[in-house]
C-alpha cells in the first residue's frame, strides 16, 4: 500500500455532547481519500481535513449513481483498547458490490488498514459511553465526465467517521414498521444484494410516505408477488415464532448483513433452532392470529438490534408481544453490545483490536 499523505487542519471542532450523539449527526474533523484512474490504479492517500469535495458535473455517479458503500463500527472498551468489529467481512462484502457496480477492488487488506489508520487518527473521537461507537463509513464512486451511461474510468474512494449513539430517537424501543405491498426496493437480478446508494433512492418515497402514516421503517416485500419477506429498511429482519427463528434466506434481493451472520451464529450457540426459510405475510398473520409470533426484530450495524412491536399490513395490525421487547431480543442485544465492546468473550474472532 502506497504512503498516506497527512494534511493537518488549521483549527478543529470540539467534541459534542456523548449523550446526544443520535446518528450520522456529526463527523470527525478530517477525513480519508484516494483517487482511482484506470491504468494507474489507485494513487494519491490522503488524511486530510473534512470538506467539500470538487466534482465536474457530469461525472458518472451524479447521473448514474455508480456509488458503493460500507458501514461499520469501531468502539472503546473499558480499559481504554479500541476494537473494530469484523472488519474483514465488511470488506469482502465492499468488493462483493464493486463487482456488482463495475467498480474497481480495493484490496481486503488495504481496506481494513486504511479503516484502522483514519481511527487511530481520529481516536480522540471514538466516544466512551455505553451504546455509542465510531461510526465508519466508507464510499467509492465513479467521477469521471462522460454524459453517457457506461462505467467511470476513475473513482474517490473516502472514509468518513461519525460518533453515534442511538440509530432511532425512540432509543432500544419497539419499532412499528409499515409492510409495503406495492413499491418494491429491488427485484430480482437487481442491485438489491449490493450496498449502494441506488438501492435507497428506489425506497425513499416509501419510506417517506410509511413516516407519514406514523411508521418509522418500511418492510420489504419480494418484487414477484408482494408475499415473503425480505427486509426492514437498512436492517435484515428475524422472527420467533413458536421457539424457532426464521429469517429470509440471502439472495440477490437481499443484503447479506454482517449483524444478521453475527446474530445466527449467537443464536445457534445458545441453542436455537435458526432457520433461513422464505416467510409469507400470511405465515405471519396466522401465526400471530395463534399466539406464536414471540418476537420480531431487524439487525443492523447502525441499530445493532431493533426490537418491533407492531407490523401495519394492508390496513391490518399485527402486534408482537403486546407491543414490547421480547425477552430474546433483549438478551440478544445487550450481549452483543456486551461483544463489540469487549465486555464478554469473543470466540470467533469478531473483534479486531487495533493499536
Ligand atoms: C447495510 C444494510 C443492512 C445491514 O447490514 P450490516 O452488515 O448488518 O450492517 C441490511 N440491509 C441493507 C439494505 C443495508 O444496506
Amino acid at each position: 500500500m502506497q504512503d498516506i499523505k497527512i494534511i493537518k487542519a488549521k483549527t478543529v471542532q470540539e467534541k459534542p455532547d456523548p449523550i446526544n450523539l443520535g446518528f450520522g449527526k456529526y463527523h470527525t474533523d478530517y477525513m480519508f481519500t484516494m483517487d482511482y484512474s484506470e491504468g494507474k490504479g489507485w494513487h494519491n492517500y490522503q488524511i486530510q481535513p473534512y470538506n467539500g469535495i470538487v466534482l465536474d458535473p457530469g461525472c458518472i455517479v451524479l447521473h448514474y449513481a455508480q456509488e458503493t458503500f460500507e458501514g461499520l463500527k469501531a468502539y472503546r472498551t473499558d480499559d481504554g483498547r479500541i476494537l473494530l468489529f469484523r472488519p474483514d467481512m465488511h470488506a469482502k462484502r465492499f468488493n462483493k458490490s464493486n463487482i456488482r457496480l463495475c467498480m474497481p477492488q480495493v484490496p481486503e487488506n488495504d481496506f481494513i488498514e486504511l479503516v484502522r489508520r483514519m481511527v487511530l487518527f481520529e481516536q480522540d473521537w471514538i466516544p466512551k459511553e455505553d451504546k455509542t461507537a465510531l461510526y465508519v463509513r466508507p464510499f467509492m464512486f465513479g467521477v469521471e465526465e462522460a454524459i453517457g451511461a457506461r462505467p467511470s474510468k476513475d473513482y474517490k474512494f473516502v472514509i468518513l467517521l461519525s460518533p453515534v449513539g442511538n440509530y432511532f430517537q425512540s432509543g432500544f424501543n419497539p419499532l412499528k414498521i409499515y409492510v409495503e405491498d406495492a413499491y418494491s426496493r429491488t427485484a430480482k437480478g437487481g442491485i438489491g444484494s449490493a450496498k449502494t446508494g441506488g438501492n435507497y433512492a428506489a425506497s425513499i418515497f416509501t419510506q417517506d410516505m410509511a413516516k407519514k402514516k406514523g411508521y418509522s421503517q418500511v418492510m420489504w416485500l419480494d418484487s414477484v408477488e408482494h408475499k415473503y419477506v425480505e427486509e426492514v429498511g437498512a436492517m435484515n429482519v428475524m422472527f420467533k415464532i413458536n421457539g424457532e427463528i426464521i429469517t429470509p434466506p440471502l439472495s440477490d434481493t437481499i443484503l447479506a448483513g454482517v449483524t444478521r451472520d453475527t446474530c445466527i451464529t449467537i443464536l445457534k450457540s445458545w441453542g436455537l433452532n435458526v432457520v433461513e426459510r422464505k416467510i409469507s405475510m400470511d405465515e405471519l398473520i396466522s401465526a400471530s392470529e395463534e399466539g406464536i409470533l414471540e418476537e420480531v426484530f431487524g439487525t443492523g450495524t447502525g441499530v445493532v438490534i431493533a426490537p418491533i412491536g407492531e407490523l401495519c399490513y394492508k390496513e391490518k395490525i399485527l402486534t408482537i408481544g403486546g407491543g414490547n421487547t421480547g425477552s430474546l431480543t433483549q438478551r440478544l442485544y445487550d450481549y452483543l453490545c456486551a461483544l463489540q465492546r469487549g465486555k464478554v468473550e469473543d470466540n470467533y474472532n469478531w473483534t479486531w483490536e487495533i493499536k
